[in-house]
């Protein structure tokens, strides 16, 4: 076990930031903690690794934080920005000469696949690429436990899948990988286990696939009509219980009821821009939970990225 933690309580005065949370990571593992801003997760990782002081039980390779070895771990914050004028090369070569024995700059371009920009000033970079070199500068230690906080926030659609590429490749390597993201797309594809943090509290715990069973609801057939009110009017009088309402319009169903779906909606003189059948994702599993009610829409039901601007960013959740 690599992460353990028992009962975790942080205040900030009057504010509660951790409230009670257990959990533990196993070597290997992906393990992505998700939650709304202000749920505790910075403040959790940094009670993990001893920045900030904490209540409970935690210990990191079997040590309290404040005691763990630096060489073992990689952090990489959410706020981190590298002088502009250094090179990659120079940027990865600064912090390998933090440690005595550190990896070849090089070979840890060549990890982040930046051997080709090594001496490309960090400004002219790409977004994706920046967040590589920035990943590379937490991996000259040769860490077994990698921290990443938001990896890819502000990133293009691009850019993220080649960050995924990358940490998928890191952890296949046995790497240890502790990640928070606001993404849920993220953390379907990428972890292992994921932590649901809202409060202060972790209210869900568990495989993607397992959250996605246990709170993610229904499939669903969700109708883009021409006039969303009469179509959901349409819609119940037809027995069907909408669960989400507006421009797209969703009702629990099968993709078998699909053709009885179109036929109610002809039936009923309605006109209708697409017709999809969506499975619950954790996008639905995270509403749920949450409380910030169910998403819906023929387009994928995760935020999309400020930076997503490329046709790959909306088509992914549909069915
Ligand atoms: P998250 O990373 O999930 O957005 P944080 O751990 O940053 O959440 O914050 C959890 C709660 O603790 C929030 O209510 C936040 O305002 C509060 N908090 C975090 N850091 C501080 C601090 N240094 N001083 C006072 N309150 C803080």
């Amino acid at each position: 076990m690599v992460i353990d933690a028992s009962d975790v309580r942080r205040r900030y005065g009057e504010t509660v930031a951790l409230d009670g949370v257990s959990f533990a990571v196993d070597a290997g593992e992906i393990f992505s903690l998700i939650g709304p801003n202000g749920a505790g997760k910075t403040t959790l990782i940094r009670a993990l690794f001893g920045t900030t002081d904490a209540e409970g039980d935690i210990s990191v390779f079997g040590r309290p934080p404040t005691e763990v070895e630096r060489g073992r771990v990689g952090l990489l914050p959410q706020e981190f920005t590298p002088a502009d004028r250094l090179t990659a090369q120079e940027l990865i070569a600064y912090y390998a000469g933090l440690y005595d024995d550190a990896r070849d700059p090089e070979a840890v371009l060549a990890d982040v696949g930046l051997a080709d920009s090594a001496g490309t000033f960090y400004e002219n970079l790409s977004g994706g690429q920046k967040r590589r070199a920035c990943v590379g500068s937490t991996l000259v230690n040769d860490p077994e436990l990698l921290v990443l906080d938001e990896p890819t926030t502000g990133i293009d659609p691009t850019g993220r899948r080649e960050l995924w590429r990358l940490i998928e490749g890191l952890a296949d390597g046995g790497t240890t990988v502790l990640l928070t993201t606001h993404y849920m797309d993220e953390a379907e594809e990428l972890a292992d286990r994921v932590g649901l943090l809202a409060d202060g509290k972790l209210v869900a715990l568990g495989s993607p696939a397992e959250l996605v069973e246990r709170h993610g609801g229904d499939s669903r057939v969700v109708i883009e009509a021409d006039d969303d009110r009469a179509g959901e009017d349409a819609l119940r009088k037809a027995g069907y219980a909408p669960i989400d309402t507006g421009r797209h319009v969703s009702v629990p169903a099968d993709a078998t009821e699909i053709p009885a779906i179109v036929e109610r909606l002809s039936e009923a003189g309605i006109g209708y821009e697409g017709v999809a059948w969506r499975q619950p994702s954790l996008d639905d599993a995270y509403a749920t939970l949450t409380g910030t009610g169910a998403h819906g829409g023929l387009e994928d039901g995760g935020e999309t990225p400020p930076e997503a601007t490329t046709t790959d960013a909306a088509p992914e959740g549909r069915a």
